[in-house]
Formats: structure tokens, C-alpha cells, sequence
């Protein structure tokens, strides 16, 4: 069996899963496993060197799949920690990222920075919402891949005060040097005009505004995707200081996305995010909105339409292998082939190239759920067009740096992050009885 490059080992850890030694002290040497948003945080992050890029990762440990994977990470003798592939006694040197500092504090109001706000790999992820509105009992549309419903509000704080995020989002870039900050929320709703309010949207924004106005750095903002009237609401975000849009439609196949996303089919459509996505793509440039797909349950041929439609329209695609996460309704469903997740990253940085998508401009945004598109790169023949595409974005990267400088700082914005002209009139707490007001 040939030595894997860390592309390869990558994706093979994200299939196959890891075990772990008794030898490793992941007590005092790894980050808290961390259950958070949708659950994909919940293996070990790590970091694969290489000579092209590190690549971060969170690698499965705890669902059934990892018990029979071939990876052992173990500590080894001379200091460090190695992945052993166990059928071929192959070692790959890995580094396990430490807790940070902050992790292990409280924001001045009392609560667990830990349950503000974690690093998924080297950026900092912030769910600003209630739990998502699909896992209502009555609703019971949730995603069959998901398990937010379970840790939000366990895990993690369920509605977070702005003033507490602020302070996470501080910690996390002087101490830990995030430059880029991804706030999400599962679905609140927003079918009705009444509702326009609590739209994911609407909840961001506040946090927006205020870690652009006191913290800086990139942020980024998931949620679900406003239909066409609402389409302003991206440009106050951008008002606000939002750099960023995702949108997670998960399937290209509609039958796909009708089966495994009940509430997004009901509520939303496939069209919703995809006029969404070329909307912001047009608003904010090409390589500032990504396109969130799963690889790994729907035919692989849907998964390359999905990523030739998003890179199409100017977006990055975000690529995450299906884990069969503990506690979601797909949680029996295997874990994919390596060889098809392989095809499906090498078709990834083809379609890059081919449409010439910016690529990792910004310093330090690494992502340990999925296979970063610049992950890829160790997937694809060293040809001319490898080399000139890496090149042309060596050359947007260097002219990006004053930019990038002055956007890591914390700039006032004149937008609010509750009123707008088009947003209905915000509704009055009802008076309490007795109260002079209801007299
Ligand atoms: S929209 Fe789907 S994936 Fe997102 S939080 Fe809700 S159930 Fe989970």
C-alpha cells in the first residue's frame, strides 16, 4: 500500500475514522471534543503537515465506524503523536492542537467561553440562535444528518448575550489568532411577513455589528436563506460588516434533499439557496459565498453537478464527507468509500481552477470539518494549470495584504442591527395588567 499524501490521509481519516491509543494524554494535550452546532465538532482535531499547506482536521472517534478503522494515533517514543496505519505499519507525524487558554475561562457575566463559541480548526464558530426550529416536536423536519436539536442549549448557551460573544471573539484572536468568525443559526422562521424578525438574518446581525465594530477580523454569517423580497437583508448584512455567506443545501439531487431535509424542502425549496447564493455571490464578489453540500449519501455524479453549479456561479464549494454522527436518524448509514471522496476533491480543485475561484486569500482560515477546496490541491497532477492557479492566487494573496490588514481591525459601522426602512415596525411588549399603560 503506497504512503498516502496528507490530502489522502485526510479524506481516508474522514472515512475510515481513528482509534486512539492508550498512550496519548488527549486529557492534556487535545481540545475538548466538542458537540456543538450540528455535531460535526465531535472528534479530534489535528493537524496534518505537509508541504504545500497543514491541513487541519476533526477526525471521527467516536461513532461505531471509527471502532474497526486501521488508524491508531498514539504517542510516540521520540516525543509527538503519530497516526499508524496498522495494515501497513506506515506513521504519519500529526500534531494535536492544545486547549486554548480561553477555553478554560468564564466571560465576565459568568458563562463558559467554551459554550460561547469554539475553534473548528483555527477559525472560531458562534450558533447565535435558538435551537433550530426544525427539531420542534411538532415540526419534526429537522435534517437526518443533523443533531444541533440535542446540543444546543446542552452543549453550548442556547441565546447568547451579545457583550459575552464579543469577548470570546476578542479572546479567540488575540490569543489564539482567529482572523475569521462564522456565526450560524439553524432555522427560525421566516414563511410568514409577521415573522420577518426573527429571520437567522436578524439574529446574526447584532453580533455582527458588534464584533466588526469591537473585535474585527472576517466575519462570516450561516443561516438559512432569505427568499427574493428579503434578498436586502444580505446587503444590510454587508452594512453591517458581514464579509461571508454560506448556504448549506446539503443535496443536489431534489429527491435527496426532499427525503434528508424535510424542513428545507417544506419551508424553503432548493431554490431558495440557490438564488441566495448567486445573489450574494454578485454582491460580494467571486470566492466570498460558499455553497454547503454533503458528500457521501447522494449519488457521487450529483455531488460534481453540485460543485460544477456552485463554482459556476462564483462560490466556493464547501464539501463535507457525511459522518454518521451519533444521535442523528442517519446514524446507521456507513461512512463513505474513501476512492469515491477522493473523486469527488479532485473534481473540487478541477472545477477551482477551471473558474478561476480565489483561493485561501485570507491568512490562517482553516476548517477542520471538511476537505478545504485548497486541501485538494494535494489530489491533483502538478500540472501547468496546478501551477498557474496556485501562482495567480500567491499574487491576489500578496495584494490582498493591506486589505486584510486594515479589515482585521475594528471599524465602526453607521447601519443598525435592528432597524432597517424595509423591517416592520418592531412590536411593543404587550402592557401588564394593572400597569398604567394598560389602564
Ligand atoms: S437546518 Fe437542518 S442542518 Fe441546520 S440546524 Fe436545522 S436541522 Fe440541523
Amino acid at each position: 500500500m503506497p504512503r498516502l499524501n496528507p490530502g489522502e490521509l485526510e479524506i481516508d481519516l474522514f472515512c475510515k475514522g481513528l482509534r486512539i491509543d492508550a498512550s496519548c494524554r488527549l486529557d492534556r494535550d487535545a481540545r475538548l471534543f466538542s458537540r456543538t452546532r450540528a455535531g460535526l465538532g465531535s472528534g479530534l482535531e489535528l493537524v496534518i503537515p505537509g508541504d504545500l499547506k497543514d491541513i487541519w482536521m476533526n477526525a471521527p472517534v467516536e461513532e461505531d465506524f471509527c471502532a474497526l478503522s486501521p488508524y491508531l494515533v498514539r504517542w510516540s517514543e521520540a516525543g509527538g503523536y503519530q497516526v499508524i496505519d496498522t495494515r501497513s505499519d506506515e506513521d504519519y507525524e500529526v500534531h494535536i492542537p492544545p486547549t486554548p487558554a480561553w477555553y478554560e475561562r468564564t466571560t465576565s457575566t459568568g458563562v463558559p467561553m467554551s459554550k460561547i463559541g469554539v475553534l473548528q480548526g483555527t477559525y472560531l464558530g458562534i450558533y447565535v440562535s435558538e435551537a433550530c426550529m426544525f427539531w420542534n416536536p411538532e415540526e419534526n423536519a429537522n435534517c437526518a444528518f443533523c443533531t444541533s436539536g440535542v446540543n444546543v442549549g446542552v452543549n453550548e448557551v442556547t441565546r447568547k448575550r451579545v457583550d459575552d460573544v464579543v469577548e470570546v471573539a476578542r479572546a479567540a484572536k488575540e490569543e489564539s489568532g482567529v482572523t475569521f468568525t462564522h456565526f450560524n443559526a439553524g432555522y427560525q422562521w421566516e414563511d410568514k411577513p409577521e415573522h420577518t424578525r426573527a429571520h437567522g438574518l436578524n439574529r446574526a446581525a447584532p453580533y455582527v455589528k458588534a464584533v466588526r465594530e469591537q473585535v474585527g477580523g472576517f466575519l462570516g454569517v450561516q443561516v438559512a436563506p432569505v427568499l427574493p423580497h428579503d434578498h436586502w437583508k444580505y446587503d444590510w448584512l454587508v452594512d453591517l460588516g458581514a464579509d461571508h455567506f454560506s448556504f448549506c443545501y446539503e443535496f443536489h439531487n431534489p429527491d435527496y434533499f426532499k427525503s434528508f431535509c424535510p424542513g428545507k424542502f417544506g419551508h424553503l425549496g432548493q431554490d431558495a439557496f440557490f438564488r441566495a447564493m448567486e445573489y450574494t455571490t454578485k454582491l460580494l464578489g467571486k470566492g466570498k459565498v460558499s455553497g454547503e453540500i454533503i458528500a457521501g449519501i447522494e449519488p457521487i455524479e450529483d455531488t460534481l453537478e453540485a460543485i460544477d453549479y456552485i463554482t459556476s456561479v462564483g462560490a466556493f464549494p464547501t464539501v463535507c464527507i457525511f459522518r454518521p454522527l451519533i444521535g442523528a436518524d442517519l446514524e446507521h448509514l456507513e461512512s463513505p468509500a474513501a476512492e469515491d471522496m477522493q473523486r469527488v476533491m479532485e473534481h473540487m480543485w478541477r472545477a477551482m481552477v477551471r473558474n478561476k475561484i480565489p483561493l485561501e486569500i485570507i491568512p490562517n482560515i482553516e476548517v477542520s470539518l471538511i476537505v478545504q477546496p485548497g486541501d485538494a490541491a494535494y489530489l491533483a497532477p502538478r500540472d501547468l494549470g496546478w501551477r498557474a492557479f496556485r501562482a495567480r492566487n500567491a499574487i491576489v494573496r500578496a495584494l490582498a495584504g493591506p486589505y486584510v490588514a486594515w479589515k482585521l481591525k475594528p471599524h465602526a459601522v453607521k447601519a443598525s442591527a435592528t432597524d432597517h426602512p424595509k423591517l416592520p415596525p418592531r412590536r411593543q411588549p404587550e402592557p401588564r395588567p394593572g400597569s398604567e399603560a394598560a389602564a
